[in-house]
């Protein structure tokens, strides 16, 4: 890295912090954004007063106990203050049954044992896997060194029977009624999630690893890209890549979609990976994994894939962050039956003014039903509005008088992020082909074949999703131009 010159496409959190690492080794950057800011898919938006958080639930390194905490540190991102929610979420239904799924583990074995008695044996297992599970760092495992494996190999061997059961199928053999009913979802409202991920998630908050900012994602990442300024870098917003300038199989820079070219010694891709392989690279450098990979996406309805907004005139401090709600009678939104709301709940400062609050509500959906709309836009802007208002109206059943008070909406699709982001049908990392391990360690494209001067960072690069991962992705590919040019590594 020392004294090179480097192009790196997208200010993302993969982006900046690749940005960060190579100024403080020595390099000279400059990042192109096609965008008008940073952050990538780590952002926010601000309608009639409220801001929308569209990304971070839990992050990675937001507690000191944290392998990630360091690298917050040195992006600068260290300083904002954080969250660590008692409760992970709250399942409730109509009759207000409850069950809170609290981080701590003591408190949450007692509660579910109040609620279940008749499932003992089986809370204590879930309970004593997460304890067991909390005593490494799942997400924080390519930051360990070998020695350190081998001492956590015991606790690390029992994750693979974990993660073969879906939650769904943990919870089908609850007993009691509700549980059964609910338990399957409570990681983020998502159906069939691996338990092995779902318990690694409520580890990290039993841990105070994983906690969240008490800032809006952009402000976060705008943390990072102050960093950046500072140590000399420079992004060039509304500037898309059209072209990765290849010559004798060495990337030499860029084409802008303006036709103006711009040189440099490295070229990192930071964007998405099927648009960098396929498009700026025309798919000329590329391997059978890589091709298999991409030729088969993600398909059916997809977590996360429409946001509803709202800014709401009403106090929500009593709530909790987290509220899954099933209700008795399904309603049809985008297309799909949805008996449960996945809500996230934000009380005044500072997403919104003293006394009234925000919620994000998530719910899956796919590419294709939003595409086929959007070639008639006024079909689709009717049919984001239909899918708000519907939203409005199962909330009022727990949320009474809610719609008087809402004041703010907005509807995000899989099309807005494709738009904003660049992400092809708006989707993130679709996960590892083959073994989960093998590619947490190893990524999926850091590099690509026959192709000098080139590098990929970021959640196509590892397959892998993830703010800490991200950012982690840029440190390593730093850290390995430091050690190819026999160079000490700088951090800070
Ligand atoms: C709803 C949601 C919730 C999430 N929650 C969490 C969470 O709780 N915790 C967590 O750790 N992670 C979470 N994530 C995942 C996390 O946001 C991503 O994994 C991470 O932000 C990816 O960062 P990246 O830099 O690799 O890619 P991106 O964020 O996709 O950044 C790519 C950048 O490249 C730019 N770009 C693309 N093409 C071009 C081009 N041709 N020219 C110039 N610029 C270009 C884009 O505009 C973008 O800024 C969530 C994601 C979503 C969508």
């Amino acid at each position: 890295m020392p004294k090179k010159t480097a192009i790196i496409i997208g200010a993302g959190i993969a982006g900046l912090s690749t940005g960060c690492y190579a100024q403080l080794n020595g390099g000279n950057t400059c990042i192109f954004e096609m965008h008008e800011r940073p952050g990538g898919l780590c952002t926010a938006w601000s309608r009639k007063g409220y801001t929308f958080d569209g990304c971070i639930h839990h992050l990675a390194g937001a507690g000191p106990a944290s392998r990630y905490r360091a690298i917050w540190e040195e992006l600068g991102a260290a300083d904002l203050e954080m969250d660590f929610h008692e409760i992970f979420v709250r399942c409730e239904d109509l009759s207000r049954q409850q069950f809170n799924v609290y981080t701590d583990m003591e408190r949450l074995g007692g509660h579910m044992r109040e609620i279940a008695p008749e499932d003992g044996r089986l809370i204590d297992q879930f309970t004593a896997g997460v304890r067991r599970l909390s005593n490494f760092e799942l997400l924080a495992l390519p930051l360990y060194r070998p020695f350190e494996i081998i001492k956590i190999a015991r606790d690390l061997a029992v994750l693979p029977r974990w993660m073969k059961i879906s939650t769904a199928d943990f919870a089908a053999r609850f007993k009691n009624a509700f549980l059964r009913r609910v338990f399957g979802y409570i990681q983020y409202g998502m159906a069939e999630v691996p338990m092995g991920v779902h318990m690694a998630f409520l580890a990290g908050c039993h841990n105070r690893m994983l906690g969240t900012p008490r800032v809006d994602s952009l402000t976060f990442a705008r943390a990072i890209e102050k960093r950046y300024l500072g140590l000399g870098g420079e992004v060039r917003y509304r500037s898309p890549v059209e072209r990765i300038l290849v010559k004798g199989g060495r990337a030499v820079g860029v084409r802008l979609s303006d036709g103006s070219e711009h040189r440099a010694d490295l070229v990192i891709s930071a964007a998405d990976g099927s648009a960098t392989i396929f498009e700026l690279l025309g798919g000329k450098y590329c391997s059978n994994l890589i091709k298999a990979y991409y030729n088969n996406p993600a398909t059916g309805p997809q977590p996360f894939a429409i946001q509803v907004s709202l800014g709401v005139a009403r106090e929500l401090s009593g709530e909790p962050s987290s509220l899954l709600y099933f209700m008795d009678n399904p309603e049809q939104i985008a297309g799909l039956e949805r008996d449960r709301l996945s809500v996230k709940l934000y009380s005044g400062p500072p997403l919104a003014l003293p006394g009234r609050g925000v919620m994000i509500i998530s719910l899956d959906s796919t590419y294709e039903y939003w595409a086929g709309l959007n070639r008639e836009p006024a079909l689709y802007r009717e049919a984001k509005a239909t899918a708000a208002e519907k939203v409005i109206g199962m909330l009022e059943q727990r949320f009474p008088d809610l719609r008087e008070q809402v004041e703010a909406i907005d509807v995000a699709t899989p099309l807005t992020t494709e738009r904003i982001t660049g992400n092809y049908h708006g989707l993130q990392a679709w996960g590892p082909p083959g073994s989960f391990l093998k590619v947490m360690m190893g990524g999926l494209s850091r590099s690509l074949p026959g192709l000098r001067n080139f590098y990929m960072v970021g959640h196509w690069a590892e397959a892998m999703i993830g703010i800490s991962t991200a950012a982690l992705s840029g440190r390593r590919l730093i850290q390995r131009l430091c050690r190819e040019a026999r160079r000490p590594f700088r951090s800070s």
